[in-house]
């Protein structure tokens, strides 16, 4: 039997009602002026209340560097199904989630003192992927890392391309022939190569890497995208981290203003970082690179190890 008109129309009221509710709490969270921990807690509290009507992926998507690769293969650790809602949440998925979003505040606080925190800290993140557009200013918040947090270990590339001034054989690349490249691919040496801008290549020597990480060290690689997607696949626990400029125009400005590459390279590069742009999603963070220190900071953060 359908339900007479004027129940419907104040069922439809309802769910609008719901739904704005729902977008107000999700708005705190994004803005800061609310806790997820807070969030879930009057979800679980009230189920019928806008927290408790949340579905647990949207609240995740909320929060910063969180991107929807990372929120659904997080959903899937915790054992927690995508549809599910706050209020819905079972006996052992909510200490699960609280647990890991105390431990997210944890480390976005910089502080071993937030309250709830755990008493073991999150075991630390090995190996780091950070990649983004030319020009973003990998290079600059890598450098950054590696004057300032000597925990980190940086992997040094190899690549075929010439020395800029300045550049130093054996810390900012392995600069090597075409022929020894061909041989470090032809013998498995790398953990990922690709060509970069159509034109030279560039790999991670995989041994340093691997050295570093069985002496329980922490790994940054500064790659591109192309190498950013092989690690993943041959090391799925890597974390992928996605620099992205402040604006387009700010992009461009960086390029420009390095007046390292003649015009035709800057197009080629400009072209390049277009097409880079549209692969943050896959991504498991994204890190804003507005001041390198904060970028950098960032970075080191997503570790654990400060
Ligand atoms: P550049 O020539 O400006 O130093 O670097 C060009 C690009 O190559 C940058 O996007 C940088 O991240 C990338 N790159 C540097 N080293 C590697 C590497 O070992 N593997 C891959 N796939 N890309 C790299």
């Amino acid at each position: 039997m359908k339900p007479p008109e004027v129940d419907r129309v104040a069922a439809s009221k309802a769910a609008v009602a719901a739904r704005r509710a729902r977008a107000a709490v999700k708005n705190a969270v994004v803005d800061g002026t609310r806790s997820a921990t807070d969030v879930v807690h009057a979800g679980l509290a009230d189920q019928g209340s806008a927290e408790g009507g949340l579905r647990v992926r949207e609240l995740l998507l909320c929060l910063q560097g969180l991107g929807p690769v990372r929120v659904d293969r997080t959903l899937l650790q915790l054992g927690i199904s995508p549809s599910k809602r706050i209020g819905g949440l079972g006996r052992h998925q909510q200490p699960k989630l609280l647990d890991y979003l105390a431990s997210r505040e944890h480390r976005a606080s910089g502080s071993a003192t937030t309250s709830g925190a755990r008493a073991a800290s999150p075991a630390p993140t090995r190996l780091v992927v950070l990649a983004g557009p030319t020009a973003v200013g990998k290079g600059t918040v890598s450098t950054y890392i590696r004057e300032n947090y000597p925990d980190v270990r940086l992997s040094v590339s190899a690549t075929t391309r010439a020395p800029r001034p300045g550049e130093i054989d054996g810390v900012s690349y392995y600069f090597v022939t075409d022929a020894e490249f061909d041989r470090m691919v032809a013998e498995g040496e790398f953990l990922e190569w690709a060509v970069v801008h159509n034109q030279s290549r560039y790999g991670t020597p995989r041994e340093p890497v691997q050295q570093a990480l069985d002496a329980g060290k922490s790994v940054l690689l500064e790659i591109d995208i192309q190498g950013a997607r092989q690690v993943r696949a041959s090391m799925p626990e890597a974390v992928l981290v996605f620099l992205l400029p402040p604006t387009w125009e700010e992009l461009v400005r960086r390029l420009i203003g390095r007046g390292t590459e003649s015009s035709e390279e800057q197009a080629r590069r400009l072209a390049t970082a277009k097409v880079e742009l549209a692969a943050q999603d896959e991504f498991d963070y994204r890190v804003v690179n507005s001041k390198v220190e904060d970028a950098a900071r960032e970075v080191v953060d997503l570790m654990n190890i400060s």
